[in-house]
């Protein structure tokens, strides 16, 4: 095989693998909102004004603004002209925009830290004990108060200066089971000078006394297993927490903030967004799925996914304040129109998403006239 038909070959692939994620995203936007508005109407389908004002925003992501047309920024397509919900929880299309750009900073504040030999940095992860009762806005609230809890103590404060902890990055992973229920959790980030081991003792005691505080009614998390700390300069104990992950960036910044990977750590469970996927709902059943999506899509309302200690961005050089949820989305929007659409025409894209992934590859591989003609076609087909 020639290079250049090598190198076709992975663009067509890359561009294959691209357009089914869409597809997946899309359709999973599509059943989100069908449930929230379900769920906002009553089961009635048909929603007053009121109504329409008092739906989560993630209901409404897509929905027309204006005009729409399809754009192209940095080779990527996109339909402009339309709401965006910024939710870097429950969105399909926003939370992985938001969580890569995300996971793009922290790749550099890690990559620069490392810079330094004598630097460290370790992978912590927090859990509390519940049950499968637990609805996760109790939890939720409680695993990431006690976060905040625990490092703003005089405790985390001596303790992060005898072990030379100069920075931390903190995200909260939510996974469900059907043995465990939902499970919220902390991954946080350790940034160390000096490569010795944080004691791992002491955390657990800070972790068990914090959470006492908060809840003393809870049960104490699990001595083995509660708190968890993995070198992540170890390539070895990386590949093997991150060779779990499909998700193609495996490296620990993506680990940290993206939250939208396929499979959870084993025996974790699901990551909530599968929850809206044919294979869950099969399994789960219809009524189960959709309670569990809308319970999550409240719960996590107005939550933070991830906080970076102060200064952190600063000392690595990565300028500038921490974008908002909002302006990552409003960043990713500004591209070069390609093709207007009609009202018509957006409407059949956004409720068919093996289309709409098609059409914007069409796009992308330069093949404008083709996608315009897919739109006419089946709008008009639509329309019949
Ligand atoms: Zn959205």
């Amino acid at each position: 095989m020639t290079a250049q038909t090598k190198e076709q070959q992975d663009a067509r692939h890359k561009s294959d693998d691209l357009r089914r994620w869409r597809e997946e995203q899309y359709a999973r936007r599509a059943r989100s909102q069908a449930w929230l508005m379900d769920r906002e109407s009553g089961g009635s389908g048909r929603l007053q004004s009121r109504q329409l004002r008092d739906l989560p925003r993630p209901a409404r992501c897509g929905w027309p603004l204006t005009a729409t047309s399809i754009r192209l920024r940095d080779g990527k397509a996109y339909i402009a002209g339309t709401e965006h919900c910024a939710n870097p929880w429950a969105c399909p299309i926003c939370t992985p925009i938001i969580r890569t750009r995300r996971a793009r900073d922290l790749r550099m504040a890690i990559e620069r830290w490392k810079e330094t030999a004598e630097h460290g940095l370790w992978f912590l992860t927090l859990t509390i004990a519940h049950r499968k009762s637990d609805p996760l806005d109790v939890t939720l609230p409680i695993v990431s108060n006690a976060w905040s809890c625990m490092r703003g103590s005089q405790a985390w404060r001596r303790y992060a200066q005898s072990n030379s902890i100069e920075h931390y990055v903190r995200a909260i992973e939510i996974t469900w089971s059907p043995q465990h229920g939902w499970h919220p959790h902390l991954h946080v980030l350790l940034f160390t000078r000096g490569t010795r081991e944080p004691d791992r003792k002491s955390i657990i005691n800070m972790w068990t006394t914090t959470l006492q505080t908060i809840d003393s009614n809870r049960k104490a998390p699990s001595k083995r297993h509660g708190v968890l700390l993995e070198s992540a300069d170890s390539s070895v104990a990386l590949a093997d927490y991150l060779s779990k992950t499909p998700d193609k960036r495996r490296d620990i910044a993506s680990e940290v903030a993206r939250g939208d990977r396929k499979q959870a750590r084993r025996n974790d469970g699901i990551n909530p967004l599968q929850l809206l996927d044919d294979g869950v709902i099969q399994q789960l059943g219809p009524d189960q799925a959709k309670r569990l999506w809308t319970e999550y899509v409240d719960a996590t309302y107005r939550k933070r996914t991830i906080t970076w200690s102060r200064n952190l961005r600063r000392d690595m050089g990565i300028g500038g304040e921490e974008p908002t949820d909002e302006q990552i989305i409003q960043r990713s929007v500004h591209g070069i129109p390609v093709i207007d659409l009609t009202t018509e025409a957006y409407r059949m894209l956004r409720t068919t998403p093996a289309i709409h992934s098609y059409v914007l590859q069409r796009v992308e591989d330069g093949e404008v006239p083709i996608a315009i003609q897919i739109i006419d076609e089946c709008t008009a087909s639509s329309r019949n």
